[in-house]
C-alpha cells in the first residue's frame, strides 16, 4: 500500500503540468501505463491557441470557440479558460519551451502565430510542426528534476477506490486507486484523498485514428465505473486529414498546413471544398471531415489529397519538417506531390463531466485535459484549444483540491481499503480472443458510429457491444489482469458510452451527424447528454 498527497494518472500535458503545481503543496505520484513520454500530447503538431496578436482579443477567441462548439459550449468556462491562456504560456516559456518566432516589420522578433480552421485570427503558438513534443519534453524534464514527484512508468491504473464502492453511504469521495505494476504483474493499492485523472482520450476505439496506442478511454471508463457522471461522448472529432498509407496508419497531417494554403483536391486534381462551405479548405474540422467522407463515397476512391506543392520547397520543409520527413519515408515528396489523406478519429470532446476547475461529482476526484468535459469544446472542439485546456484546468484542479481538502487534513489512511483479490484467476491463455474482440470493436465503431450515423446503425452497434461487454467481463474475472485485458475492458466500456450518448441525441449538432435527425433541434435550448451509472 502506498500513500501520496496527490495521485496524478497520466503524463500528457494535463498530468505533467498538474504534477508541477501539486508538488508546491504536497508529495506527488504520477502514474503512467507505458513510458512517461508516450501521450497524445507529445504527438500534437499544430500548436496551442492563445491570444497574443495585437489584432486579437479574448472575446474574439471566445466567439470563435462558441461558433465551433455549435451551441453547447459553456460560455463562462470558455471565457475563463481562454482568459487564463497567456499566464499558462508564460509558465511554459519559463520552463524553456521554444515557440517559433519571426521578424516583424520593424525588425523585432515576435511569435510566429499560425491560423487554423475555425480561428478568425492568427493565434496558434507552435514549435515547427512538433509543438506537443516540445511542450511535454520540457514539462517532463521539470517533473523529473522535482524531488517531490515520483514518476512511476509501467503502472496501469485499473480502478478507482471510492467510499461508494466500499459500500459506505456517506458522501462519495475518492480514497485511492488499484494499480497494476506491469513488471511484477502485482496489483498495488495507492491511497490518496486527491486524485487527478489525466488519462487522455479514446481514439483507439476506432480503426482509423490519429491517436497513439495509449488512447483507450481508460479514464472515462474508470470514472464511469466509479459513479462519475459522463457527458457528450457522442461528439468524437474526426481529423479530416490523416495520412492514407498502409505503413503509416496514425499519422496526422496538421491543419496548419491548410492554414498555410494547402488545398484539398479529389483524384481528378480539382478542389472540392467550395462546394461544401464558402470557407473552403479553412472550414471547421467537422465540415471538412464530412465533405471528405462524402467525396470518398461519391467517387468510390479510397482517399482525397492535400496539396501544398505550389508553395516554395524551402517554406514547406522549414514549416513542416516532421511531415516532410515522414512522408518521404513512404515515398511521398510533399514539395512535389499531393498527400493522400482520409478522416480519422482524433479527439474526444465529451468525457467525465466537470466544472471549469476539473471537479467531478466525486469528492477529491478531478479530471483534467481530454478525459474531462468542462464545457470548453461543446459539440465540436476548436483546433488547438485542447493543449490550452490541459494547462489551465491542471492548475485550477490542483488549487481546488488543496482548497477544499487541504493536505494537512488528509483522511484516506483512516479508511479500511481491501487489497486487490485475484481469487482463482489464471494466466491469460488465449491472447487471440483479446485481439479479435479489440479488432471487432474498432471495426464496428468505424462502420456504425463514425462521421455519418443513423439510429439503426447505432442500435446495431449497441447490441453488438452488449454481447462483447459480457464476453470481456468474463475474461476480466477469470484471468489475471494484464494490460491487454484491461485496455480491452476500457475500450468496450468507452465504445458503449459513445453509442449510448449518440442514441440519446435526437438531432444533428456539431460532430454528431445523423441521417434520421439531420438538423439541430432549435426548438429547445441545446443540452448536454449526461449519463451516470448510479
Ligand atoms: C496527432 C495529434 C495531434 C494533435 N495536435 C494538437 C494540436 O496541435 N493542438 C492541440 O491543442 N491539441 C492537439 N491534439 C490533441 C491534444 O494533443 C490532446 O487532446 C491533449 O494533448 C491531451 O492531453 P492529456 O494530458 O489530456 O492526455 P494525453 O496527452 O493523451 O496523456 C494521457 C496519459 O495518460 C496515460 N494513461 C492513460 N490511461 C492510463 C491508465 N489506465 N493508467 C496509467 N496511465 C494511463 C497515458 O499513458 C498518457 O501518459 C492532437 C492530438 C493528436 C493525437
Amino acid at each position: 500500500m502506498r500513500q501520496y498527497d496527490f495521485i496524478i494518472i497520466g503524463t500528457g500535458a494535463g498530468g505533467l503540468s498538474a504534477a508541477l503545481h501539486a508538488a508546491k503543496v504536497g508529495r506527488v505520484c504520477v502514474l503512467t501505463k507505458r513510458s512517461a513520454a508516450e501521450s497524445n500530447s507529445s504527438w500534437a503538431q499544430g500548436g496551442i491557441a492563445c491570444v497574443k496578436a495585437d489584432d486579437d482579443s479574448v472575446e474574439q477567441h471566445v466567439a470563435d470557440t462558441l461558433v465551433a462548439g455549435a451551441g453547447l459550449c459553456k460560455e463562462d468556462a470558455v471565457r475563463s479558460i481562454v482568459s487564463e491562456g497567456p499566464a499558462r504560456i508564460e509558465e511554459l516559456l519559463a520552463l524553456g519551451v521554444d515557440f517559433d518566432h519571426k521578424e516583424a516589420a520593424d525588425g523585432h522578433l515576435e511569435f510566429d502565430l499560425t491560423r487554423e480552421g475555425g480561428h478568425t485570427r492568427r493565434r496558434v503558438l507552435h514549435h515547427r510542426d512538433a509543438t506537443g513534443k516540445e511542450i511535454t519534453d520540457k514539462l517532463l524534464a521539470a517533473v523529473r528534476a522535482n524531488p517531490g514527484i515520483d514518476v512511476l512508468e509501467g503502472h496501469y491504473a485499473i480502478d478507482l477506490i471510492t467510499t461508494a464502492k466500499l459500500g459506505m453511504v456517506s458522501e462519495d469521495r475518492v480514497l485511492g486507486v488499484y494499480v497494476l505494476e506491469e513488471n511484477s504483474g502485482k496489483v498495488i493499492t495507492f491511497r490518496s484523498d486527491r486524485i487527478l485523472l489525466a488519462t487522455g482520450g479514446c481514439g483507439r476505439v476506432y480503426l482509423y485514428t490519429t491517436n497513439p496506442s495509449i488512447a483507450t478511454g481508460d479514464g472515462v471508463a474508470m470514472a464511469w465505473r466509479a459513479g462519475a457522471a459522463v457527458a457528450n461522448m457522442e461528439f468524437i472529432q474526426f481529423h479530416p486529414t490523416c495520412l492514407y498509407h498502409p505503413q503509416k496508419r496514425s499519422f496526422l497531417i496538421t491543419e496548419a498546413m491548410r492554414g498555410e494554403g494547402a488545398r484539398l483536391i479529389g483524384s481528378d486534381g480539382k478542389e472540392f471544398m467550395q462546394r461544401y462551405d464558402p470557407r473552403g479548405s479553412l472550414a471547421p474540422r467537422d465540415i471538412v471531415a464530412r465533405a471528405i467522407d462524402s467525396e470518398i463515397k461519391r467517387t468510390g476512391g479510397p482517399c482525397v489529397y492535400l496539396d501544398i506543392s505550389h508553395k516554395p520547397a524551402d517554406f514547406i520543409v522549414s514549416h513542416f519538417p516532421t511531415i516532410h520527413r515522414t512522408c518521404m519515408e513512404v515515398g511521398i515528396d510533399i514539395t512535389k506531390d499531393p498527400i493522400p489523406v482520409v478522416p480519422a478519429a482524433h479527439y474526444q470532446c465529451g468525457g467525465v463531466l466537470t466544472n471549469a476547475n476539473g471537479a467531478t461529482n466525486i469528492r477529491g476526484l478531478c479530471a483534467v485535459g481530454e478525459v474531462g468535459c468542462t464545457g470548453l469544446h461543446g459539440a465540436n472542439r476548436l483546433a488547438s484549444n485542447s493543449l490550452l485546456e490541459c494547462l489551465v484546468v491542471a492548475r485550477r484542479a490542483v488549487e481546488l483540491l488543496e482548497h477544499k481538502m487541504p493536505v494537512s487534513r488528509t483522511i484516506a489512511q483512516t479508511y479500511e481499503i481491501p487489497d486487490w483479490r485475484t481469487g482463482n484467476a489464471v494466466d491469460v491463455d488465449e491472447l487471440v480472443v483479446i485481439y479479435h474482440n479489440w479488432d471487432e470493436i474498432r471495426r464496428l465503431m468505424g462502420d456504425y458510429v463514425s462521421i455519418v450515423r443513423t439510429t439503426k446503425r447505432l442500435q446495431r452497434a449497441a447490441a453488438r457491444l452488449r454481447n462483447l461487454k459480457r464476453e470481456v467481463q468474463e475474461f476480466y474475472w477469470n484471468f489475471k489482469v494484464t494490460r491487454e485485458v484491461l485496455e480491452l475492458r476500457n475500450l468496450v466500456e468507452t465504445a458503449s458510452l459513445i453509442v449510448d450518448c449518440a442514441i440519446r441525441r435526437h438531432e444533428s449538432r456539431g460532430l454528431h451527424y445523423t441521417l434520421d435527425y439531420p438538423e439541430p433541434d432549435n426548438n429547445r435550448v441545446p443540452i448536454d447528454t449526461v449519463i451516470r451509472r448510479y
